[in-house]
C-alpha cells in the first residue's frame, strides 16, 4: 500500500525561495575581486537570481546544459549555484589551480557551453579560449566600470546581462534526479573524473548537515567557507545557510589571507568555519604573530585531509573546537563528521581529546564499511584497517560520460572510497591512509597520516609528509620529509627518536629528508605522487637498508 503524502519534488532552488520567504533580511557578505566587501540579502539574491535565470534563457540555456565557472566564493558564484539548479542547467565549478591542460580537458569533457570567470582569470582564460570549442560566450563576473579589455570571444559583462532582466521567473518543477552541479576529482592518475550531482542528492545533504550532531547549521550562525565553491560545493555551506537562516561570509579571492579571515570572523561575528588543515595553519600562523582572537567562532570543521593534533590545539587555545569531517567529491561530500558521545564526558580530557582527533561518526544518509583484500567485512574495533566503502542517496552512482567503466563500485553498489581507514565499537571512523599511500612493511600496513600528525608536533616541523620508499628487507619503509620553519634546525636522529613511545617500534620512520617546498595538489593537499617522483633515486642512509650494507 501507497503511503499518502505528496510527492513534491526535493529541489536545489526551493531552498532558496525558502531563504527569501523567511529569511529575507539575512545577509550575504563577500571579500571582491574589485576590492571591498559587498553584502546584500538573501531577497536580493533571490531576486538577482531569477535575473540570472532570465538571462540564461536568453542566452539558450537548455534542459542539462552545463554552464562553467572559474570563480571564487563570492555572491555571484552564489546566484549562478541556484540559477542554474533553478533552470535544470548543470554548474561546473571548476577549480583554477589545475594546469592548463587539465583545464581544457574538463571544459571540453563536460562540453559547457559558457564559461563565467573572475576578471583575474580573464588572462589566463585568453590562452585556453582556442582549444575550448563548446564554449559559445565568456561572462565576466563584474560591471560594465570594471570589464577588462579582452580578446576572449564573445565576452559579456554579468551585471549587463541581469540589468535588463525581469526580477521575477517561474522556475519549472522538475524532477528531483535532475542533475545540477558537476565537478571533476583531481585524479593522481589518469584523467579527472566528473562527479554529476542531483537535486535530490543535495537537498538530502543539506538537510543531513544541518543536524545537532553533524554541522548543526541555525538562525544563530554565521558560516564562512573558507573551502571554495570550485570544490564540491564548498562542502554542502551555500545550500545549508540559507536553508537554515545562517548569514553566509563569503571571503573572496582573500582565502590565504591570514588577515582579511581573522577580520571577517571578528567584524562578521564568525561562528562556524569550514576549510582544509593548510587554510588555517596559516591562519593560525598569522594570528599568533599578529595578535587579536577569534571570538565570536565556536567551531571549525576541518576536513579534506587528516587534521594534525597540534592544530586542533591552537584552535582550543583560541576557544574553537575542532570538528573533524571526511568525505570527497563523490559523496557531495560529507561522510562522517565528529562530534562526542554522551559518554565520553566522564573520561579524562587526554581521551577525549584523542576521540576529538578521530575522523567521525556516520550520520544518517552513509552507510560505511570497511574491507580486507578479499572484500570481507571488517570488524568495528578501532584496531583493523581496511579499504572503506560507502553507500547512500548523496553518494555517486557513476560518472559523468563513463558510462560504469569505473570499477569504483561493486555489485551490491557500495562506493569504494580509496582510503583506508579502522572503526571503532563507538562507530568513530578515523582515515588512516589513502590505498595508493599506503606504506606496507613486510606485508604489515603503516598509517603515514598518523606518522605525519606526530611529526607536526614537533617544534619547528611546518610540514610532513611520509612516504613509501622501496627497502631490500620490508619491502618498503617509511620515509619522513619535512619542510622545518624558516630558520630552524632540526636534528634528524631526535626528530625519529621523538617516535618512540608514541607508534609500535616498526612504524617509526627510517630516515628523514628536508625539503624546501612540499608539493601540493589542486585542492591544497600534499601530492605524494609528486613526492614520490622527487625521491624516485632515493638510498638509504648507511645501517638503515641491508642493501647497502
Ligand atoms: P581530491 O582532493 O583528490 O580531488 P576530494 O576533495 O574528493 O578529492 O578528496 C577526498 C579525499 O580527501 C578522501 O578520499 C580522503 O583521502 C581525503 N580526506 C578527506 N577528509 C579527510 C580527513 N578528515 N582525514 C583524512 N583524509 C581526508
Amino acid at each position: 500500500m501507497k503511503g499518502l503524502m505528496m510527492e513534491r519534488q526535493l529541489l536545489v532552488i526551493d531552498i532558496l525561495k525558502h531563504a527569501n520567504r523567511n529569511f529575507p533580511n539575512v545577509e550575504i557578505v563577500s571579500e571582491t575581486v574589485e576590492g571591498g566587501r559587498h553584502r546584500y540579502t538573501y531577497s536580493d539574491a533571490y531576486r538577482r537570481t531569477a535575473k540570472l535565470s532570465n538571462a540564461l534563457q536568453r542566452l539558450g540555456a537548455k534542459t542539462g546544459d552545463r554552464v562553467g565557472t572559474l570563480a571564487w566564493n563570492g555572491y555571484r558564484h552564489f546566484e549562478l549555484y541556484y540559477a542554474t539548479a533553478g533552470t535544470g542547467t548543470v554548474i561546473h565549478t571548476i577549480n583554477p589551480r589545475l594546469f592548463p591542460e587539465q583545464l581544457i580537458y574538463v571544459i571540453n569533457h563536460a562540453e559547457d557551453r559558457w564559461l563565467f570567470l573572475e576578471t583575474s582569470f580573464v588572462e589566463a582564460a585568453e590562452k585556453l579560449a582556442p582549444h575550448l570549442p563548446t564554449i559559445e560566450g565568456f561572462v565576466i563576473l563584474c560591471d560594465r566600470e570594471h570589464m577588462p579589455e579582452t580578446s576572449l570571444p564573445n565576452a559579456m559583462c554579468y551585471e549587463d546581462l541581469l540589468a535588463i532582466e525581469e526580477e521575477e521567473y517561474s522556475w519549472a518543477e522538475l524532477d528531483e534526479k535532475t542533475a545540477c552541479g558537476l565537478c571533476y576529482t583531481s585524479g593522481t592518475t589518469g584523467n579527472p573524473k566528473g562527479v554529476l550531482y542531483s537535486n535530490r542528492g543535495v537537498v538530502l545533504h543539506t538537510m543531513a548537515s544541518g543536524a545537532p550532531d553533524a554541522i548543526h547549521y541555525s538562525l544563530q550562525d554565521v558560516v564562512m567557507p573558507v573551502v571554495p565553491m570550485f570544490h564540491v560545493n564548498a562542502w554542502g555551506s551555500p545550500h545549508a545557510s540559507p536553508m537554515f537562516g545562517a548569514k553566509l561570509v563569503l571571503p573572496g579571492p582573500k582565502m590565504l589571507d591570514g588577515k582579511t579571515l581573522q577580520a571577517l570572523i571578528n567584524e562578521e561575528g564568525v561562528t562556524i568555519s569550514l576549510g582544509v588543515p593548510t587554510i588555517w595553519t596559516a591562519l593560525m600562523n598569522y594570528v599568533k604573530e599578529n595578535g587579536g582572537d577569534l571570538k565570536p567562532m565556536n567551531r571549525s570543521i576541518i576536513g579534506g585531509s587528516a587534521c594534525p593534533p597540534a592544530l586542533m590545539k591552537s584552535f582550543r587555545d583560541y576557544g574553537v573546537r575542532v570538528r573533524h569531517a571526511w568525505g570527497m567529491s563523490e559523496t557531495t561530500p560529507l561522510g562522517v563528521l565528529n562530534t562526542p558521545k554522551p559518554e565520553f564526558a566522564s573520561w579524562p580530557l587526554e581521551e577525549q581529546q584523542r576521540m576529538d582527533e578521530k575522523t567521525g561518526h556516520g550520520f544518517f544518509g552513509i552507510e560505511m564499511k570497511i574491507v580486507d583484500g578479499d572484500d570481507t567485512e571488517l570488524p568495528w574495533d578501532g584496531v583493523q584497517f581496511g579499504a572503506l566503502k560507502v553507500r547512500g542517496p548523496w553518494v555517486c552512482n557513476d560518472y559523468f560520460k563513463l558510462d560504469g567503466a569505473s570499477d569504483a563500485h561493486d555489485a551490491d553498489g557500495w562506493f569504494s572510497t580509496g582510503d583506508v581507514a579502522t572503526i571503532d565499537e563507538y562507530g568513530f571512523m578515523q582515515i588512516t591512509d589513502r590505498t595508493k599511500d599506503v606504506i606496507k612493511s613486510g606485508g604489515e600496513w603503516i598509517s603515514s597520516i598518523e606518522l605525519e600528525n606526530i611529526a607536526v608536533s614537533y617544534p619547528g616541523v611546518a610540514e610532513a609528509a611520509s612516504i613509501a620508499m622501496e627497502h631490500t628487507k620490508w619491502g618498503e619503509r617509511p620515509l619522513l620529509v619535512v619542510r622545518k620553519s624558516e630558520g630552524v634546525a632540526i636534528d634528524k636522529r631526535a626528530l625519529i627518536d621523538f617516535y618512540q613511545g608514541k607508534v609500535a617500534n616498526w612504524w617509526i620512520p627510517d630516515a628523514v629528508e628536508f625539503i624546501e617546498e612540499v608539493p601540493h595538489t589542486a585542492t591544497g593537499k600534499v601530492s605524494k605522487l609528486k613526492l614520490r617522483e622527487h625521491f624516485s633515486n632515493y638510498e638509504w642512509p648507511a645501517g638503515t637498508d641491508p642493501k647497502r650494507e
